[in-house]
This record gives C-alpha cells, sequence and structure tokens, in this order.
C-alpha cells in the first residue's frame, strides 16, 4: 500500500468517471481535490436518468463485453475489477435497488439519477472529497502545475498526480465540450478526433413528411444497415431524418459507412410480424375502387407515418405495383447523408488513443496524469455499456494512479 498521508491529488471532471475514482482514491486515505467546470457535478449523469438511467445490463459476462467492438481487449481490464455484477452491488451500497427491465437493461428503482448521484456526493464528502466547481482546466503551467479558468479569473493548483476525467464531446452545455481535445493535442498528446456516437441521422424529407410527422414514432419495426442482418426496436422521425433507440444501436456502422462512402442506407421493417408471402397475398387481394392508402390500411394494418414513408420512398408507379409495395414493406431503403451534428448526440467515439496510455491508463507523455471515462478512445452502444465502463475505468485509472504513487514512493 503507497504511503498516501501526504500526497494530494487531483480529479479534473465530476462525471461519473472522476466521481468513481474520487471515491477509489479517498478510500486508501488521499487528500483529493475535485474540480469541474460546471456549478455542479455529473450534469450529464443525472441527464441520462431523464428517460430512465440505464447503469447497466444483465446479459452474460461474455456478451456484455463483446459490445465493446474494437475496443474490447483495452476495456476487459477494467471490467474484471468492476464489471456489470459490481455496478449493480455498487448501487446497492449506495442504499438504492436495482431492476432488471424487460429488454435485460437494469436501472435503479425509480429510474432516476438524482437520488443516486445525490447519496453518492454525500458519501464523498463525508470522506473528505474537497470539490471545487466553476473551474475549467485550461491546461499545465511550465512546473506542472494545473491551471483553471474560475469566474474570480485564473488559479493554479499543484498536485502529486492528477486524473482527466473530462468527458465527450456532446451536450456541450451540460459540461463537456470536448475544448481538451485540442489543449492535450497541444501538450502532444494524441488524441482521434470525437465523433458522434448512438446519434441520429440525416435524410432530408419532403416538406409534406416532415411538416406532418416530425417527432413521430416508428413502433414495431426492424432494421438493417445491410438488408440482411436486422434488429426489431422503435425509432423517431425527426424534421431532417431519423434517431431512437433502434438507429443508436446501428449508428456506429452507419457513422462509419457515411464517412467512407459519403451516404450509408438503413433498411426499414416496416412489418417484422408479417412474411414477404403473407403481404403479397394480402395487397394482391381485388381493391376495388379503394385508394391505396385505404387498402394498404385494410389489408395490412400499415398507416400513418408507415404508410407515407412508403409513399415518400416509392416512385409514383412502385407505390401502385403491390409486389413491389409488398417487398418495400419488407425492406425499405432509406439513404442517410449525415450523422446529427456531436452535440447531439449520446456520446462520443475518438478520445485520448490507447496508444498514448500506460496499461494503468497514465499519459505516457505526461506522467503522474491518468485519464478515464468517455475522454478515452472507445465506443459502445447505449444499454448500460457507457456508464459501466465509464465507472470501472475511473476506478482502473485511480488504482493505476495507487500503483504508480507506490512505485515512486518505493526507494530503488
Ligand atoms: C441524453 C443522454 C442519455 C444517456 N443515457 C445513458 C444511459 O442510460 N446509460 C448509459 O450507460 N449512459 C448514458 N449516457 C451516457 C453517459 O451519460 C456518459 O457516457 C457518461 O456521463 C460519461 O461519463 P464521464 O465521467 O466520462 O464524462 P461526463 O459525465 O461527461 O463528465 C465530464 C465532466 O467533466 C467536466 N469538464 C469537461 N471539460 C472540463 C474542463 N475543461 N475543466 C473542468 N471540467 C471539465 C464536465 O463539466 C463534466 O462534469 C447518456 C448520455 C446522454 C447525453
Amino acid at each position: 500500500m503507497p504511503d498516501l498521508s501526504s500526497p494530494r491529488l487531483a480529479i479534473v471532471g465530476g462525471g461519473p468517471a472522476g466521481l468513481m475514482a474520487a471515491e477509489v482514491l479517498l478510500a486508501q486515505g488521499a487528500a483529493v481535490d475535485l474540480y469541474d467546470a460546471m456549478p455542479s457535478p455529473g450534469r450529464k449523469f443525472l441527464l441520462a436518468g431523464v428517460g430512465g438511467m440505464n447503469i447497466t445490463h444483465s446479459e452474460p459476462y461474455a456478451a456484455f463485453v463483446a459490445r465493446y467492438g474494437a475496443s474490447m481487449a483495452h476495456i476487459r481490464p477494467w471490467l474484471e475489477r468492476f464489471g456489470p455484477q459490481a455496478v449493480r452491488d455498487w448501487v446497492h451500497g449506495l442504499g438504492i435497488d436495482t431492476f432488471v427491465g424487460s429488454s435485460g437493461r437494469v436501472f435503479p428503482v425509480e429510474m432516476k439519477a438524482a437520488p443516486l448521484l445525490r447519496a453518492w456526493l454525500q458519501r464523498l464528502r463525508e470522506a473528505g472529497l474537497v470539490l471545487h466547481v466553476r473551474h475549467r482546466f485550461q491546461g499545465w503551467t511550465p512546473q506542472g502545475a494545473l491551471r483553471f479558468a474560475t469566474p474570480d479569473g485564473e488559479t493554479v493548483h499543484s498536485a502529486d498526480a492528477c486524473l482527466l476525467a473530462l468527458g465527450g464531446g456532446s451536450w456541450a452545455k451540460l459540461g463537456s465540450d470536448g475544448a481538451w481535445v485540442g489543449l492535450l493535442r497541444g501538450h502532444g498528446i494524441d488524441v482521434a478526433a470525437l465523433r458522434p456516437a448512438n446519434c441520429g441521422f440525416d435524410i432530408g424529407w419532403s416538406e409534406v413528411l416532415r411538416s406532418r410527422f416530425a417527432g413521430a414514432p416508428l413502433k414495431s419495426v426492424a432494421a438493417s444497415p445491410d438488408g440482411e442482418n436486422w434488429r426489431r426496436g422503435e425509432c423517431v422521425i425527426t424534421a431532417g431524418g431519423i434517431e431512437g433507440s433502434l438507429v443508436y444501436a446501428l449508428s456506429a456502422a452507419l457513422r462509419d459507412r457515411i464517412e467512407a462512402e459519403g451516404s450509408a442506407t438503413l433498411y426499414l421493417d416496416l412489418a417484422p410480424d408479417r412474411d414477404l408471402a403473407r403481404l403479397r397475398g394480402e395487397l394482391g387481394r381485388p381493391r376495388a375502387s379503394a385508394s391505396i392508402a385505404n387498402h394498404l390500411r385494410r389489408q395490412t394494418g400499415i398507416e400513418g407515418v408507415k404508410a407515407s414513408l412508403l409513399r415518400e420512398c416509392l416512385s409514383r408507379d412502385d407505390f401502385q405495383d403491390m409486389g413491389r409495395l409488398a417487398e418495400s414493406i419488407k425492406c425499405l431503403p432509406l439513404r442517410l447523408t449525415a450523422p446529427r451534428p456531436l452535440d447531439e448526440a449520446i456520446s462520443s467515439a475518438g478520445g485520448v488513443r490507447f496508444a498514448a496510455l500506460d496499461p494503468g491508463l497514465m499519459l505516457l507523455a505526461r506522467p503522474g496524469v491518468f485519464c478515464a471515462g468517455e475522454m478515452l478512445d472507445w465506443e459502445a452502444p447505449t444499454g448500460g455499456y457507457l456508464l459501466t465502463a465509464c465507472l470501472a475505468s475511473g476506478r482502473h485509472a485511480a488504482e493505476g494512479m495507487l500503483d504508480w504513487l507506490g512505485r515512486r514512493s518505493t526507494p530503488g
């Protein structure tokens, strides 16, 4: 155990990653100052609780780890120390129960983040955390002290080691604005550009569709990035395109394709409970003098936003050809032209590259400076994977810091 009676440790960024790092360091008796640019910590964490805080997932561990895709090898060591079950136990330790939703997602009871954050901050304060709000990190002095902009002007704080947990670049008004990217690059640190993850996309609807259906949910549909691998769920038509959990789940692949090819196709199945043969049979029935919209509604139940989407995307001839119409219901291609801007995304891809860090998440270019959370170069779908990895990386980086301090204080 390192002698932590004297070192002063700084954490910059009071989201889940920074707060979890503080918990680990305080538990070892360290003096910890936490700085945040905002008037209070954990603002994005609170927002994440607005629509139902999904803190982790109950699926089997191997499937859980696989959700981190290309970054799995980097994230696995964090999760081995603090995985989905540990997250649940930790929430319970704050006096808040959890439950598993029908999708396997894990939520705190009441679904909210506020009670959890309140209990957590109280426990951290009791453990001695010193919180400095309205302190915007500006980089380092030539001597290595941390520089902050505050309402009273610039201030400088020294620490024996520091941990940055500055978040990604979405929802800038909540504090994580990605301004640190240029700052760290200026100090020679390799940072991959931040990109939207779990995001919506632009399509460019006609005025008719936009004015009548912006905000309309598309329920009981399936979507596919290639017309072969389908996933069921829900999405929402927006003024400029499409968003929602089903789209977010496919968004990394779609975003990468747009970057490579200029556009991407998202395929929708508007009637996943009916197969093509059934739809062909239903639509092939005589329609007498009924309009196509009425025939479609009577025979297949498709109406409203789904019917308008078909009308929007098909030529007049195809809309009137019942065979083509049936095929389009099962596989309607939508051309996505751009992901929505980073600020609107649920999370960010990109960040400090793992090659710039040692296994304890210390910056190779700045010994004594550790990084954690969404500011690292990984991405994951929604479903609790984001918060779990942020919490786990906060623990991992804090343990890396304790190791580093221990090695420094050990002679020889
Ligand atoms: C609408 C929405 C819903 C979400 N829902 C979920 C969900 O249900 N489940 C899930 O797993 N994830 C969810 N997320 C994602 C999750 O909230 C984030 O991944 C997580 O908060 C990131 O944690 P972090 O600690 O790395 O960064 P953040 O929570 O972004 O915290 C970073 C902190 O750093 C501070 N900061 C930034 N720059 C500076 C600076 N220069 N100086 C000082 N301080 C600075 C910020 O003020 C902020 O407090 C959601 C996100 C959004 C936007």
